[in-house]
């Protein structure tokens, strides 16, 4: 019945869901039951058309579309700082409707050159969280790294595994996306040890024609962005951008520690929030994570993406936000996007 109710929800949920706010449904359920709250907006990078060839699609929103949603942000809801909303938390207050907080994760290039002018000329506040040792090497991430491998390589078959090995063939479509899928997932769950060696087993593979640039803020660069477009607030987002919930509690410590303690030696504030990689955590990690003094934290998981004064403060829900304007406007309303997880529970 659960399955049933699920593939009805995937196939009619979107039409619904926009029927339901074009005929004001939505807002009128939503007050009759009361639905309040904050969204929190994630953004990774904002794309140039020259850039987009060297990010992983899941990972970027054309420059044009962002600026219509900020544009957006500014005359229909109110954007605030993180800051501001954790401290609304705090006093068990829930955001007034029409809250939204934008934020960044990984440290791309792209949120300097093109995402704070664009933010800083609205006036707006926006927290970025820094994979600190990335930024350390200026590297790009692994999966911009594993993208370009596919795109530009020069040999087609692929042999991918560790337990169970598979032969792609990168010339058929569904084998390509099958095996992206593969190498992506192996990546995500490695040990920052084993993701280097796996990127280097990859490239000699594919032997692809061409590298990408470097995507990834440097330290300078981040200390442009805190002076300069003091709109951005600065957070943690570990060290090596690892799952982890894959690895020991005292590794998880260092991770949080030294992520801090670096921001902190070199930016001149202590980072205050922080950003789980692919949103995955356990209690023992969000216990770690307010031991070590940040304020709040982000997680994934399929919970209800409204913030309210009854959410806990190191398991704050995000909406990733789309690479067009089709469903930003219902994403962005507490209303409609709350009155639709509810009904669908
Ligand atoms: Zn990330």
């Amino acid at each position: 019945m659960n399955h049933l109710k699920r593939q009805l929800r995937r196939r009619l949920g979107p039409t619904l869901q926009l029927m339901g706010q074009a005929t004001g449904m939505m807002q009128l359920m939503a007050n009759v039951r009361q639905i309040k709250g904050a969204v929190i907006l994630m953004y990774h990078s904002i794309a140039d058309n020259s850039q987009t060839q060297w990010i992983d699609p899941s990972n970027h929103v054309p420059t044009k579309v962002f600026k219509k949603q900020i544009a957006f942000l500014v005359s229909q809801r109110k954007v605030v700082a993180l800051d501001d909303l954790v401290t609304t938390l705090q006093q068990g207050k829930t955001p007034k409707d029409g809250t939204v907080v934008i934020t960044f994760d990984d440290g791309y290039l792209d949120n300097l050159t093109i995402a704070a002018p664009i933010l800083d000329n609205y006036g707006l506040s926006a927290s970025i969280f820094l994979p600190v040792n990335y930024i350390d090497r200026g590297e790009t991430q692994w999966i911009d790294q594993v993208y370009c491998a596919f795109k530009s390589r020069t040999k087609s078959k692929l042999i991918w595994g560790q337990n169970a090995v598979t032969s792609f063939n990168l010339d058929e479509a569904s084998q390509y996306n099958n095996a992206y899928h593969k190498v992506c997932l192996s990546m995500l769950s490695a040990t920052a040890i084993q993701r280097r060696a796996w990127l280097k087993t990859l490239q000699d593979k594919l032997q692809p024609s061409i590298q990408p640039p470097r995507l990834t803020m440097t330290w300078d660069e981040i200390r442009t962005l805190s002076t300069k477009h003091q709109c951005f607030q600065i957070g943690s987002h570990t060290l090596e951008h690892t799952d982890m919930t894959n690895i020991s509690l005292k590794k998880a410590r260092h991770e949080l520690t030294y992520s801090t303690q670096r921001i902190k030696d070199i930016i001149g504030t202590q980072p205050h929030h922080f950003s789980f990689p692919y949103g995955r955590s356990s209690k023992d990690l969000r216990q770690l994570v307010a031991e070590t003094g940040f304020k709040s934290a982000f997680c994934g998981g399929n919970t209800d993406p409204i913030v309210t004064s009854i959410n806990d403060l190191y398991a704050l829900p995000r909406i990733k936000a789309p690479s067009s304007m089709g469903h930003f406007d219902m994403l962005t309303n507490c209303a409609n996007t709350g009155i639709w997880r509810k009904l669908g529970q």
